[in-house]
């Protein structure tokens, strides 16, 4: 088990909790960033999206889900327990990037197969998720940035979860520009059969720590218990185990 530290916010004075591994944290009483190692504090935009549930709308939330597609059980809402309701803050880094590649390759689709040129050119708010160990579908989960807003702890609920980041700014980028860059080469996939040469302009604009709220949930149907994920500023499901339904 990991043994939380804490040391002194410099805004307020009051103890910041960390856990090894854990390198930027959160105060929870004034909202202040400090970067644990270093204990300086924290110049980049911090953003929050807020949650748009309390215990009660979340419930209604999961019945509905429990109600709808033809592939749960039928008696699912009605026999369903649930266990475990956690509203955590997840600790992501969102990457805004223009990525051009430009590639030449042979398409072989045709005889005799051809040399093609060409270029992918998009615009990115590429998600990196700030935890190493997770099962959080971060390829599901289509963040809705627009209702971002500057980091404000008096949103943040008496009863949920703030989580700290394990990954720095410089990781997440180089993690943003590997995942950009491997979703192009399967882009390009359309084009050519063959890459023979590829270059990858990574341009960043902006790059943002956000905390966005998630619903981890846990039920039970039959004496099983089902974990269920909701984002809370949408209130879509994110991943759901569902039964096998008894046809
Ligand atoms: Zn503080």
């Amino acid at each position: 088990m990991a043994v939380a530290d804490s040391i002194r916010c410099s805004n307020c004075g009051g103890p910041v909790e960390f856990k090894p591994g854990e390198i930027i944290a959160t105060c929870r009483y004034c909202g202040f960033l400090t970067v644990i190692e270093t204990g300086k504090t924290f110049d980049f935009e911090h953003s929050l999206l807020p949650n748009k549930f309390d215990n009660e709308q979340i419930n209604v939330v999961i019945h509905n889900w429990m109600h709808s597609g033809f592939l749960k059980p039928s008696d699912l809402a009605r026999k369903s327990k649930i266990q475990e309701r956690n509203l955590i803050y997840l600790p992501f880094w969102v990457v805004s990037a223009e990525v051009t590649s430009k590639y030449k390759g042979i398409f072989e689709r045709i005889a005799p197969p051809i040399v093609k040129e060409g270029e992918i050119k998009k615009e990115y708010n590429w998600l990196v998720l700030a935890r190493k160990a997770s099962d959080f579908p971060t390829k599901e989960y289509d963040v809705p940035l627009e209702g971002k807003i500057p980091y404000d702890f008096r949103k943040i609920e008496e009863f949920a979860k703030v989580l700290n980041s394990e990954i720095d700014r410089s990781e997440a980028t180089e993690l943003a520009r590997q995942q950009i860059e491997a979703h192009h080469r399967y882009l390009l996939q359309k084009d050519v059969d063959r890459i023979i040469e590829m270059t990858v302009d990574f341009n960043v604009k902006q790059i943002v720590y956000l905390h966005a709220p998630v619903w981890f949930i846990k039920y039970v149907y039959k004496g099983v218990s089902y974990q269920l994920i909701i984002d809370g500023a949408s209130g879509f499901a994110l991943k759901g185990d569902i039964p096998a339904a008894n046809f």
